[in-house]
């Protein structure tokens, strides 16, 4: 089956700039940032969507939740604050079908959100 971009970047057969990565898990810079700080965070393993994740995954999920706000603390967002998005299926606005979270800073954010 052909991989997906995010599957790519995680398998390092695309470059990104990695700001975390474990077994599991990987973080990198958004390739066309919507605020100071915008970083994706990936489990490696692919899932299209939050619709594909198996309850089972409910740890990795929480895992991936941990470590972004540890990734927005070592980022100088995390007293401020920032924003999670996980964006899912079309009308979200969701265009890569690798499921990955927003964590998204530095800016004031309006709400709602478009
Ligand atoms: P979505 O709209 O699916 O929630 O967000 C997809 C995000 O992936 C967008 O913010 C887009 O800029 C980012 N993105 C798409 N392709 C690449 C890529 O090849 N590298 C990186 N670093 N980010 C990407
Ligand atoms: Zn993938």
């Amino acid at each position: 089956m052909e991989e997906c971009v995010f599957c790519k970047i995680a398998n390092k057969k695309i470059p990104a700039k990695v700001v975390y990565e474990d077994e599991e898990i990987l973080a990198f810079d958004d390739i066309n940032p919507q605020a100071p700080v915008h970083v994706l965070v990936i489990p490696k393993e692919h899932f299209a969507s939050l619709n594909d994740m198996p309850g089972g995954k409910q740890k990795l999920l929480g895992r991936i939740l941990i470590q972004a706000r540890e990734i927005a603390r070592q980022k100088g967002i995390g007293e401020r604050g920032y924003r999670i998005v996980l964006n899912t299926e079309k009308d979200s606005g969701q265009d890569v079908f690798h499921i990955h979270f927003h964590i998204l800073g530095g800016r004031r954010m309006s709400w709602p959100p478009g």
